[in-house]
């Protein structure tokens, strides 16, 4: 199966339409979560993936916004986009997203693969160590566990008791690029897409994923948006302007 893997679109119209016109061809998508908070498109987004993605996460975005835990744990302006969003979608989405269920996730047709948020003991735990990486990737019984929340694209590999950083062979620049990783059976894998709608590694390029379980392989996608057009939405919506501004610097 070729498994399309988005997260964190966080409500960015144009960066997921950007995404799905560059993606290959796929039997299926999975969303690792947060498809709203912090753009200015969430019924647009939920409306469109909704029915795109067979099978969907819930991110700690999509859990505050539609009540499932306080706004007290998010710094101020995550606050006041989730409160924004909350007000702005239709009553249908926010009930669908109300229903959307908490990882880890075990998908049918997708054997000895996990799909989370933030960590498979937690959506709100952010991987970012080797160590911490090293340590989640010991406890679980999966050759991958996919995850987002961290919007950094990439992951960790763990062979024998070595936990690397896997960072994606990629060039910063404005075109569309992307690089494939080869998956040792003997190892077992963290693998994060990247974040569709706010990435914050330093490349403002929506990010995604393709995962082939035949080879088994990844490909990291990397794809220029219409980045003036999102930040102005935003802008007019009345949110915060570092949500518009950092965009453009992928932070
Ligand atoms: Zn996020």
């Amino acid at each position: 199966m070729r498994l399309l893997v988005l997260s964190d679109v966080h409500a960015n119209l144009e960066a997921a339409q950007a995404c799905l016109e560059a993606a290959p061809a796929y039997d299926a998508a999975v969303n690792l979560g947060d498809l709203v908070g912090y753009g200015a498109s969430p019924n647009e987004v939920l409306a469109q993936f909704e029915k795109l993605c067979r099978w969907h996460v819930r991110g700690n975005h999509d859990a505050a916004v539609a009540g499932h835990t306080s706004l007290e744990t998010f710094n101020p302006v995550a606050a006041v986009a989730a409160q924004w969003t909350r007000e702005a979608l239709s009553a249908a989405h926010l009930q669908w997203l109300r229903e959307v269920p908490a990882g880890p996730r075990r998908l049918p047709g997708l054997k000895g693969l996990l799909f989370v948020h933030g960590s498979p003991f937690g959506e709100d735990e952010y991987l970012v160590e080797p160590q911490q990486a090293g340590l989640t990737l010991m406890r679980i019984k999966a050759l991958a566990a996919f995850f987002g929340h961290t919007h950094l694209q990439g992951g960790f590999s763990l062979e024998g008791s070595m936990c690397a950083e896997l960072l994606p062979n990629l060039e910063l620049g404005n075109g569309a690029d992307s690089c494939e990783l080869k998956l040792d059976p003997k190892a077992r894998y963290l693998i994060n897409p990247g974040s569709v709608g706010q990435p914050r590694d330093g490349d403002w390029r929506a990010a995604f994923a393709l995962y082939d379980t035949e080879s088994p392989q990844v490909t990291f996608y990397r794809v220029p948006y219409d980045l003036a057009r999102s930040q102005q939405r935003i802008r007019s919506a009345g949110l915060p302007e570092r949500l518009a501004s950092r965009l453009a610097f992928g932070r």
